[in-house]
C-alpha cells in the first residue's frame, strides 16, 4: 500500500510538471536561458583572409560568441546602434597564425647539458605557462606542440581550453618517440644515470621494434595526445647521434603511422637525413619536421604523397649565435653547421618543386614569441610574402586537420583574428609586431583598435 501511495504521489508531481508546460512555460524558460552570445563588429581596412594571395579592402567581420558570423563589405554592413565595434580600419587584419612545431615547455637559455639533470617536469610546466601567453600575444593563436614530458602538453591544452590560463589552442603530442640511443634518449652518460621519474617501461618514449612502437603510440593516445611525434633520424641537439642517420626502420615507422591514423591522429616525423625522410613519407607520415637534407627524390616523393614539409629555417641564426653563449656544446654547434644552411637550400628547392609547406619554427630552441621572424627567412629563400603567410594559416590548419575551425577568416570559423600596422605583403617583418590579438572572440591584446560603441 505504502509503495503504491508513493508511486501515485510521484505521478501527481510529474503531472503537475506537465500541466505547467502551458502558455507561461515558454516565458519562464526564456528568462532562464543563456543570454545571446555577444556580437562584435570588426572594421578591417585591409583583410588578408588567407583564401587568396591578395587583400580585400574595407570589410566588416561580424563575430558572434566564439565564431565568425559573417564577412561583408563595409558599405553593406548594418551595424546596430550601441553595438561593440573594433576599429581596425587603419590596420591590416589577418587570421591568427599557426606554428606547427613548438616546444612551449622548453627555454632557449638552457643549453648547458647539466640542465637535463637539474630540471623537473614542473620546471617545464612553469615555462610552458609563461611561453603559451607570450606566443598568443605574438599573434599565434594555434600551435602544435611536438615533444615534451608525459603529458605536459595535454595538461597545458586542457588548462588553456578550460579558460584557466591564457594561451593558444594547443595540438598536443607526447614525448617524441625514439629508438634506444636515438634523438630522444639520454646518450653517452653513465648507464646508472636517468633523468625521468618513470620506469623505462613507462616512459612513453623509447621503443624498439614494431610491437613496442605500437604500444607506445597506443599508450600516448590513451593519455589524450592529439598528434604523434616520432624521431625518424638523429638530431642536432642530442648527444652521440648523427642528424643524417636514419633511426627506426621503415616497418617501425609504418606501424607508428598506421596506429596513429587508426586512432584518428596525425603523425609528424622528425627527420633531417634523406633515408629517414624517404622512409617516413613511404610509411604515410603526415609531416616531415626539419627535412634538412632532403634529396630531389625525397622532394618528388613528398609531392607525390602530399606530405607536408615543416621546416624550421629561422633558428640557425639563434643556434649559431646566442645559444653558444648559453652553453651549447661543441658537438651540437658542429651538427648545426652541417645542417643549418643546407636546410635553407633544401627549403628553396622544395618550394620551387611545389611541396606542401606548413609553418614550424621549433620555438623553444630560440625564444618563444619570436616565431614570426621565420617569415623573413622564408621570403629570402624563395617564397612570396603571401605564400609564407599562407603556410602559417591555411596550410598549417590543413596539416593539423582543423581547416573547419582555423586558418582563414571565413564564416563559421573561430574568431581567431590578428592585426598589424603596415603592409605584410610588402614587408613581412611587420608580422613581428602584432598589435591586436583575438582568439575565439576574446580580445587578448589591443594596441591598434579604437574599440568603441556604434552610434
Ligand atoms: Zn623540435
Amino acid at each position: 500500500m505504502k509503495i503504491k501511495f508513493v508511486f501515485a504521489a510521484l505521478v501527481a508531481v510529474a503531472m503537475a510538471g506537465v500541466a505547467q508546460e502551458g502558455p507561461d512555460a515558454s516565458k519562464s524558460k526564456a528568462a532562464t536561458a543563456k543570454p545571446a552570445p555577444a556580437v562584435t563588429y570588426i572594421k578591417a581596412g585591409k583583410l588578408f583572409d588567407s583564401t587568396s594571395d591578395s587583400y580585400r579592402e574595407n570589410v566588416v567581420i561580424v563575430v558572434e560568441g566564439e565564431r565568425i558570423k559573417a564577412v561583408e563589405p563595409t558599405a553593406q554592413a548594418q551595424i546596430p546602434a550601441g553595438a561593440k565595434v573594433v576599429d581596425l580600419s587603419k590596420a591590416t587584419v589577418l587570421p591568427g597564425l599557426i606554428d606547427c612545431h613548438t616546444h612551449l615547455g622548453s627555454r632557449a637559455d638552457r643549453y648547458n647539458p647539466i640542465n637535463a639533470f637539474k630540471e623537473t617536469p614542473f620546471t617545464h610546466a612553469f615555462a610552458a605557462e609563461k611561453n603559451a601567453k607570450i606566443t598568443l600575444l605574438a599573434g599565434f593563436t594555434t600551435v602544435r606542440d611536438v615533444g615534451s614530458g608525459p603529458f605536459m602538453a595535454v595538461d597545458l591544452r586542457n588548462s588553456i581550453d578550460s579558460g584557466y590560463i591564457p594561451g593558444p589552442r594547443v595540438v598536443a603530442s607526447g614525448p617524441g618517440i625514439s629508438i634506444t640511443g636515438g634523438h630522444g634518449d639520454l646518450n653517452n652518460y653513465s648507464p646508472e644515470t636517468s633523468v625521468t621519474l618513470f620506469p623505462a617501461e613507462r616512459n612513453y618514449q623509447i621503443a624498439d621494434g614494431a610491437d613496442q612502437v605500437r604500444h607506445v603510440v597506443r599508450a600516448q593516445v590513451k593519455y589524450g595526445v592529439d598528434v604523434i611525434k616520432i624521431l625518424a633520424t638523429g638530431g642536432v641537439l642530442s648527444k652521440g647521434d648523427s642528424p643524417g642517420a636514419p633511426q627506426f626502420t621503415y616497418e617501425e615507422l609504418k606501424v607508428a603511422a598506421d596506429e596513429a591514423h587508426m586512432a584518428g591522429r596525425k603523425i609528424a616525423a622528425h627527420a633531417h637525413g634523406a633515408e629517414g625522410i624517404k622512409n617516413s613519407i613511404l610509411a604515410g607520415i603526415d609531416s616531415i619536421e626539419h627535412a634538412s637534407l632532403a634529396t630531389d627524390e625525397d622532394i618528388a616523393l613528398a609531392k607525390q604523397h602530399g606530405t607536408y614539409f615543416d621546416m624550421d629555417i629561422y633558428n640557425d641564426d639563434y643556434l649559431l649565435g646566442k645559444a653558444i653563449e648559453f652553453g651549447l656544446p661543441q658537438e651540437n654547434i658542429d651538427k648545426e653547421k652541417m645542417v643549418g644552411q643546407a636546410q635553407r637550400e633544401t627549403f628553396q628547392r622544395a618550394v620551387k618543386a611545389g611541396v606542401k609547406m606548413a609553418f614550424g619554427t621549433d620555438a623553444g630552441v630560440y625564444p618563444h614569441g619570436d616565431n614570426a621572424r621565420q617569415f623573413a627567412t622564408m621570403v629570402k629563400y624563395g617564397m612570396t610574402p603571401a605564400q609564407a603567410i599562407r603556410t602559417a594559416t591555411q596550410n598549417s590548419a590543413d596539416l593539423i586537420g582543423r581547416s573547419k575551425d582555423v586558418g582563414t577568416i571565413e564564416t563559421g570559423k573561430y574568431a581567431d583574428i590578428i592585426a598589424v600596422e603596415g603592409d605584410p605583403l610588402q614587408d613581412v617583418t611587420v608580422l613581428q609586431s602584432v598589435g591586436f590579438v583575438m582568439k575565439g572572440g576574446t580580445v587578448y591584446k589591443d594596441k591598434l583598435a579604437g574599440t568603441a560603441v556604434a552610434e
